[in-house]
């Protein structure tokens, strides 16, 4: 059984999706005013453990992923820069998108765009007008929380501080001052709008998360996820507005992940260590290796980030790509070790356990790095069958499907120019060409592969950490 911990609840619960067999999850994406900084991505690759588990446990999944392309930090950004709002947020969608390919983050089935949904908005605004729950002031219009008695349940806010009748404009808040909220801005000098039936202006950041997920996922679905910042006010209004609007619960299940903070600080861009992806792929870090780093601690814990901690995942996941290369071009004696397919079914049972224990990943990482350990006891001790590689191979692609840190692509591609190369050195050394033979190897190593004389011939392998 699969349980999660809800926000709404404060509690454990046992996961039961709204149709067995398929979830409908809804994530919230990024705001596109900058690149995403690693930040952002703990809490993406929270996501993609989740999504990835599920289907790994055969669930049908179905994602969405919003694109906040305009609220009032991209309008700020855009302005700032000079540019039409679209041609300011283009390079930072494109750059998320390269982001998440480095990550190996699996692709949602949507990735809906605020700016491409403003009459749905509309409508919904309309919708909660002519039921009494938002009103206009000015020109624009606010939710008004006094007539939703379950305002301030997910993030447990104290009733008695609610402030009815006081407005605010503004996207982000504090939890101490909150207000009636816009769904809809009048038109402003200086900042982009749509003519529409409630007049011209532009939607509040909250009622474009419950156009968009109710518009691909249903009124009513089963996960909704992101970072704790997102609980007060940004979740909190996108429940009034849907359940003031639709009538039905709107979301079963709410998971949020904790902060990533740097060397025990919140992460900034005025304290400067604010990391991008792109920054730390710059430096040649690996990327596989950051998300490990990122998966390895559980969502509901706080996560440091060190650059020590990105050298241990570094040696980690290189612990686990040598164990696949032992696995993988040993040659075997043909007797088999009978614990092996008992070793096998105990780490997969761990390794489930662990995830389904509210994605408990410490649990699941640990099975598998006490497995490789065993096993590799077993391999200097020359006690390892074929068949034994074979089923401990196919263990971990299985897992891998769920962690994602060994990519198609490096296996393939690279191998081919590394044997062509490999082949090359033999041949100056059999030419007693030591200097090219050094030459090679020295360049193979550059671009990170280490070259190994066995007896059994040359051998190769990927070594990434610095
Ligand atoms: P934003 O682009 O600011 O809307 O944020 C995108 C996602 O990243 C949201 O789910 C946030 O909750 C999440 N997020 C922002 N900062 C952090 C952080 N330091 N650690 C983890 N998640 C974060
Ligand atoms: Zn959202």
């Amino acid at each position: 059984m699969i349980r999660f911990f809800n926000t709404l609840s404060r509690k454990l619960e046992p996961f039961r999706p709204l149709d067995p067999g398929k979830v409908k999850l809804y994530t919230c994406g990024p705001t596109v005013y900058d690149y995403a900084h690693i930040g952002n991505f703990r809490a993406y690759i929270f996501e993609d453990l989740l999504k990835r588990f599920l289907k790994f446990m055969d669930y049908e999944v179905i994602q969405v992923m919003n694109i906040t392309d305009v609220d009032d930090k991209t309008i700020k950004g855009a302005q700032s820069e000079g540019l039409e709002l679209e041609d300011y947020t283009k390079k930072y969608i494109q750059a998320f998108f390269e982001d998440l390919e480095s990550l190996n983050i699996d692709k949602a089935d949507y990735y809906p765009r605020a700016t491409e949904h403003i009459l749905d908005m509309a409508k919904m605004i309309t919708g909660l007008m002519n039921k009494g729950f938002a009103y206009r002031q000015d020109g624009s219009i606010y939710f008004r929380i006094s007539k939703f008695p379950n305002y301030g349940r997910l993030s447990g806010m104290d009733l008695a501080k609610l402030k009815p009748g006081q407005r605010t404009e503004a996207d982000e808040y504090e939890k101490e001052s909150v207000q009636d909220f816009a769904l809809w801005k009048t038109k402003k000098e200086g900042e982009p709008f749509w003519e529409t039936d409630i007049g011209a202006g532009r939607p509040g950041w909250h009622i474009e998360c419950s156009v968009m997920s109710s518009k691909y996922l249903g009124q009513t679905f089963d996960i909704h996820c992101g970072g704790v910042d997102n609980i007060f006010p940004h979740h909190e209004n996108e429940i009034a507005q849907s359940e003031a609007y639709s009538g039905k619960k709107f979301v079963n299940y709410w998971l949020h992940c904790r902060h990533l903070i740097v060397d025990g600080e919140k992460m900034s861009k005025s304290k400067g260590n604010q990391y991008t992806l792109r920054e730390l792929l710059e430096k040649k870090h690996d990327p596989a290796a950051l998300r490990l780093l990122l998966l390895a601690t559980h969502y509901r814990k706080m996560l440091n980030f060190t650059f020590a901690g990105l050298r241990q995942a570094e040696a980690s996941l290189q612990r686990i790509r040598d164990f696949i290369y032992e696995l993988e071009n040993r040659k075997f004696k043909k007797e088999e070790n009978k614990d092996i397919p008992k070793l096998v079914e105990k780490t997969r049972k761990k390794f489930i356990e662990g995830l389904s224990n509210d994605l408990n990943i410490s649990v699941s990482l640990t099975a598998l790095f006490e497995m490789i350990r065993r096993v590799n006891i077993n391999l200097a001790k020359e006690k390892l069958g074929p068949k034994n590689a074979e089923e401990l191979l196919s263990l971990i692609y299985s897992f891998d499907k769920v962690l994602a840190l060994l990519p198609e692509k490096e296996k393939t591609s690279l191998s081919v120019d590394i044997e062509e190369k490999i082949k090359a050195r033999e041949k100056a050394r059999a030419e007693k060409n030591y200097e090219l033979a050094d030459k090679i190897r020295q360049e193979l190593l550059e671009s990170g592969v280490v070259l190994e004389d066995t007896k059994d011939g040359v051998r190769w392998k990927i070594k990434k950490s610095k």
